[in-house]
């Protein structure tokens, strides 16, 4: 049987959740993916209406088939956890199952089981404020949603994960370097989510032999980081100073995303994998 990967914050077809996806497909995996509650309808309606055909071709001439779509908000593990104006939302409550707990288990009753779980999402609501303007509520948002949501989607899925199986999520070099701009606590939320990455591989190794590890990827230009404001620079700085001079493409993730999940990786786990043309290994700019 094909593997059977979940992809965690896939919306449109210009993130990596997306590149991923497709080069799980390309590799004979069945996707599912979990898409924001508030980007549900417009990625479904888009889907349906072709809108991403052309980003669906694999390299084989098929279109990347998505099983199914679930609604999802990483920042909740069971209805208790949700706030009275978050229910009443509109466009909450047009679905539901949407927390952790609910999605998981829609998920197990749907298809028993999966492999491979991806996590290719963050959220920071002050993001664009320096740290040190960073109230409390961000900082704790941006870790919430960002590096929670991983221990989380993890905790649950894991029972439902077949031994060998392994999980991935995306990380900036933001975490050990500084970055100016990157801000509101997702520097710190990426640093937590790395260090989890370790512990997590431990405890899901040894009690479920799934492998945990974590992409460091290069700068794109998908909807949340064109939200940060200073993508087109680190396109730029990356294209200066990197080993590789070239745009780093989304796909060139996927594939990594892709080898780190399949048995070509089966004795790597806690690891941070650079994949960003080389930049990290940089000392000072050229
Ligand atoms: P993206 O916009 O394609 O993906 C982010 C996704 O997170 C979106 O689909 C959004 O709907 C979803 N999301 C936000 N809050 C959520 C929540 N509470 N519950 C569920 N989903 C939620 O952008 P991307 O840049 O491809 O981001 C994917 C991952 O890659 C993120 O972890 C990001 O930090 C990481 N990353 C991105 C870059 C870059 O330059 N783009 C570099 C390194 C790492």
């Amino acid at each position: 049987r094909g593997k059977r990967a979940f992809i965690a914050g896939v919306a449109d077809d210009n993130g990596y959740g997306w590149a991923i996806a497709k080069s799980l497909a390309a590799a004979g995996a069945e996707i599912i993916v979990g898409t924001w509650v508030p980007a549900l309808n417009i990625f479904e309606s888009s889907l349906r209406r072709g809108k991403f055909d052309e980003s669906r071709v694999l390299p084989d001439g098929s279109l990347m088939e998505i099983t199914k779509v679930y609604p999802m908000d990483a920042v909740y593990d069971s209805p208790d956890d949700v706030p009275e104006d978050v229910k009443s939302n509109k466009r909450y409550a047009g679905s539901s199952k949407w927390t952790v707990k609910e999605l998981v288990e829609s998920v197990k009753q749907d298809f028993g089981s999966i492999d491979i779980l991806v996590h290719s999402l963050a959220n920071g609501p002050e993001v664009t404020k320096p740290l040190l303007e960073t109230s409390r509520n961000g900082y704790l948002a941006a870790i919430s949603a960002s590096s929670y949501s991983f221990v989380s989607l993890l905790k649950e899925f894991v029972s439902i994960m077949n031994p060998g199986g392994a999980s991935i999520s995306l990380t900036y070099i933001a975490s050990e370097r500084i970055i100016p701009g990157y801000g509101g606590g997702m520097s710190s939320a990426k640093a937590a989510l790395e260090s989890d990455t370790r512990v997590l591989a431990f405890e899901a190794g040894r009690k479920h032999k799934i492998r945990v590890n974590t992409i460091s990827a290069g700068p794109l230009r998908s909807r949340a980081a064109k939200a940060i404001g200073f993508i087109d620079m680190m396109i730029d700085y990356s294209l200066a100073n990197a080993p590789l001079q070239k745009e780093l493409s989304a796909e060139e993730v996927g594939n990594a995303a892709a080898f780190l999940a399949s048995p070509l990786a089966s004795a790597i786990t806690g690891a941070v994998v650079y994949v960003d043309n080389g930049l990290n290994a940089m000392g000072v700019g050229v």
